[in-house]
C-alpha cells in the first residue's frame, strides 16, 4: 500500500474509533454499572441505573452519542520508535478528530480561549489535547481516547500540601472536592487521584488514573488500601446515580503516583462520570488493530 493510502486508512480507523467511544462505554464500565444497579436498593436510584442501561442500548441501536456532551477529546499516545507513521501522527490525530466530529457527529466543544470562537471541528490550539510517550523498540501505536465532558471536568482540582499534612491531608482534600463539586459530574464517578511532587505532575497522573480500568488497583499495597478506604468514604456520602442519592457514589478510586520530593506532597483529583467514554486501541505496523476496551471492534 502506498504511504498516502496507509495514512488515510490510519486516519479513518482512528476517526471510527473516536466515533465508537462516544456511543459505547468500555466493558469494565458497563460491568460496574450493572453491578451497582443490581446492588442498589433505593427504588429511584435503581430506576436511574436502568435509564443508563437503556441509554447505552439506544445509543448503539440509533447510532448516536450516548451523551450530548461528547467532551473535548483527550488522548494518551504511546508510539513505538519503529511505528512507520510516527512522523505524521500529530496531523493524523487532528484530522481524525475533525472527521469524527462531522460523521459521528460530535458536539462542537472546542472554543479558542480569549477569542471565544468555536472552531466547529473540535480541533484547535492543542485540541485534541495529547499526552505523548514512546515505546522503545516497538512498531506499534497504543492510543487511549477520552471524552472530557464539561460536567466531569468541572470538579478537577489540585493542591500542593505541606509534607506534615501527610496522607490524612490527601484524604481531606479528596473528600472536600467530592462533597463540594462531586455531584456536578453525573455520578457514579470514577475518581482519579494523582500524588507526586509538583502540581502539574499530580494533575497529569490524576487524568492518567482515569485511563486505568475500573476495578484495578495501584501496584503498591498501601496505595491500593487507600483506594479501597476512599471508595468506602465517598460511598458513605450517598451521592447515588446522578447525585440524586443512593447507596453508592463511585465506580472506583484509582490512584497513580510517582516518587516525590520529601518537602512537598502534591495531590490532584480528576473525575470520570458514569458515561466514562474511554477507549484503548492498539495498531500494528500493518495497521491491523485490536481494542482492549471494545473487544471485537470493526472499524
Ligand atoms: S458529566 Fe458526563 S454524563 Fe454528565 S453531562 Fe457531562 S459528559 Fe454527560
Amino acid at each position: 500500500m502506498a504511504k498516502q493510502e496507509s495514512l488515510e486508512l490510519l486516519k479513518n480507523r482512528i476517526a471510527g474509533f473516536v466515533d465508537l467511544v462516544g456511543k459505547k462505554l468500555p466493558e469494565d464500565v458497563t460491568v460496574k454499572l450493572k453491578e451497582l444497579k443490581d446492588e442498589e436498593e433505593m427504588p429511584m436510584a435503581k430506576m436511574i441505573y436502568e435509564a443508563m442501561e437503556k441509554n447505552q442500548k439506544q445509543a448503539w441501536e440509533l447510532n448516536r452519542p450516548s451523551c450530548q456532551d461528547t467532551g473535548l477529546i483527550q488522548m494518551f499516545v504511546r508510539v513505538g520508535t519503529s511505528f512507520p507513521y510516527a512522523d505524521e501522527l500529530k496531523v493524523i490525530l487532528k484530522e481524525a478528530v475533525a472527521k469524527a466530529t462531522k460523521e459521528a457527529p460530535l458536539r462542537h466543544n472546542t472554543v479558542e480561549t480569549f477569542d471565544e470562537v468555536n472552531t466547529g471541528t473540535n480541533v484547535g490550539t492543542d485540541s485534541p489535547w495529547i499526552y505523548w510517550d514512546i515505546l522503545p523498540g516497538s512498531d506499534k501505536l497504543e492510543l487511549d481516547v477520552y471524552m472530557a465532558g464539561g460536567g466531569c471536568s468541572l470538579p478537577g482540582q489540585g493542591k500542593t500540601l505541606m509534607p506534615g499534612e501527610g496522607y490524612e491531608g490527601v484524604v481531606k482534600f479528596v473528600l472536600d472536592v467530592m462533597t463540594s463539586y462531586g455531584l456536578n459530574a453525573c455520578p457514579p464517578l470514577l475518581v482519579g487521584i494523582g500524588i507526586g511532587t509538583s502540581i502539574d505532575s499530580a494533575a497529569y497522573m490524576a487524568k492518567k488514573a482515569l485511563m486505568r480500568p475500573v476495578g484495578s488497583h495501584n501496584e503498591n499495597p498501601k496505595a491500593a488500601e487507600l483506594e479501597d478506604e476512599l471508595v468506602k468514604a465517598i460511598d458513605s456520602i450517598g451521592l447515588g446515580p446522578q447525585g440524586l442519592t443512593g447507596t453508592k457514589s463511585v465506580m472506583g478510586v484509582n490512584i497513580v503516583n510517582s516518587a516525590r520530593h520529601p518537602s512537598v506532597l502534591s495531590c490532584a483529583v480528576n473525575l470520570g462520570c458514569w458515561a466514562h467514554r474511554r477507549g484503548t486501541i492498539v495498531f500494528n505496523s500493518d495497521l491491523s488493530y485490536d481494542s482492549i476496551t471494545h473487544k471485537g471492534v470493526q472499524l
